[in-house]
């Protein structure tokens, strides 16, 4: 099972599906997430813009 790393949501995807160094939005935040190994499926947060990592507290 696979979890988007910025909301948790679980994405309903398998190995066949992705290929390593894919992009794609996540459903539930529409984080862009780019897949970094497909066995098992990891996925990693795209910054995208100008935005840094967090920044909730500001
Ligand atoms: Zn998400």
């Amino acid at each position: 099972m696979t979890h988007c790393p910025e909301c948790e949501a679980v994405l309903d995807m398998e190995e066949d599906d992705v290929e390593e160094g894919q992009t794609l939005n996540c459903p539930e935040c529409d984080a862009e997430l780019e897949v970094v190994s497909t066995n098992p499926v990891e996925l990693d947060v795209v910054s995208g813009g100008d935005e840094e990592e967090e920044g909730e507290d500001w």
